[in-house]
């Protein structure tokens, strides 16, 4: 049975041309009323001159059932797990702004990539995520918790460029213009730095999404050491990669440096970033270490991120910095979930 929530319009036009010889009339009807409402009644749509057909169409097509395991509240961040069809759990956060809420999905069940500061590199990889699982989670944010989310970051749970065609899909759903209608400008794919999956999605015309990529050390030793994928792709290659990316057409790159107290704090440690960070045309997020039981890692004041920025900003970068209380969005992939982890289980 195939999943709505796994549907561009152009596949659900596909979908009901091949199944029920019906063509973009019925598939513009029915995706605008379910993506735009989240309702599932599609049986009583006018365009539905069939009721029976409409029945028949209806039953051939899953429709979602979030199953919330657990939800928490703070002032401006809302925290729900949410179980899937083969019991896995996956994590999501929304964050209450301003002007938009931000929804921080995961994209796969796990990691690969071992980050040693991560609390979901400690569950290990259990599988990707598919399209409809990844679109529950803002399903869920949107019609069943009623949050007007507009904005989505891929920093939950797993590396979204190690689930490369499944987030594709994802992000293409989510832009759908009948559907979320979500800018490109406002969805952000979060990486360690997988330079063959940047490489991928700098070339990938469909997407538009921001980049972030979280560097966290600028030291090609101490980032083997935080995060493996360094062993992989090196620092040298990863400047590589960020200075060959299609900036104009793809929107933004953020840099994500997560402060970790004593390890890649100090001057020498900022005078690194600067230089890896030479023409390279990114905005820097400095964000504090949200501390994960069973990692070493220290979080830092809220007077080391000011030093740190303050040096980079005498260099001339740009660079918004995040306290350690309130809202901490711009966290690397993984950290998110982790918080979740901590914070549910209070
Ligand atoms: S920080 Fe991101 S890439 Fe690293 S292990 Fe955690 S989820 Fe994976």
């Amino acid at each position: 049975m195939s999943e709505i929530l796994s549907f561009t319009l152009n596949d659900l036009t596909g979908y009901l041309n091949q199944n029920f010889g019906k063509g973009e009339f019925h598939a513009k009807c029915i995706y605008r009323y379910f993506f735009k409402t989240g309702k599932k009644d599609i049986e009583n749509l006018d365009c539905f001159k069939n009721q029976e057909l409409a029945f028949k169409f209806k039953k051939s097509l899953r429709f979602p059932t979030p199953v919330i395991l657990e939800k928490k509240e703070s002032e401006d961040v809302i925290k729900f797990a949410l179980e899937l069809d083969d019991k896995a759990v996956i994590e999501s956060v929304i964050l209450k702004m301003k002007t938009r809420d931000t929804l921080c999905i995961s994209s796969q069940v796990g990691c690969k990539m071992n980050c040693g500061f991560c609390a979901t590199a400690k569950m290990g990889f259990k599988r990707n995520l598919y399209p409809h699982e990844i679109i529950l989670q803002l399903y869920t944010a949107k019609f069943v918790l009623g949050y007007d989310i507009r904005n989505i970051v891929f920093m939950g749970m797993g590396e979204p460029l190690d689930n490369y065609e499944n987030v594709r899909q994802a992000v293409l759903i989510l832009n759908e213009q009948h559907g979320f209608d979500i800018a490109f400008r406002h969805i952000t794919i979060s990486s360690s730095g997988l330079c063959d999956q940047i490489e991928r999605l700098g070339k990938d015309t469909c997407i538009k999404a921001n980049l972030s990529v979280s560097i966290n050390s600028a030291d090609n030793d101490l980032r083997k050491k935080i995060m493996p994928v360094t062993k992989r792709f090196d620092l040298f290659t990863l400047k590589n990669t960020l200075l060959n990316y299609p900036l104009k057409e793809k929107g933004i790159i953020f840099i994500t440096y997560t402060l970790f107290k004593g390890l890649n704090d100090s001057r020498e440690d900022a005078l690194k970033l600067v230089r890896f960070l030479e023409n390279i045309p990114c905005r820097v997020n400095i964000i504090p270490y949200n501390e994960v039981e069973g990692c070493d890692f220290k979080g830092c004041t809220d007077k080391d991120i000011a030093d740190f920025s303050s040096l980079l900003e005498s260099f001339g970068l740009f660079v918004r910095k995040r306290w350690t209380k309130g809202k901490n969005l711009d966290a690397g992939c993984g950290q998110l979930a982790g918080k979740i982890r901590g914070g549910l289980s209070d």
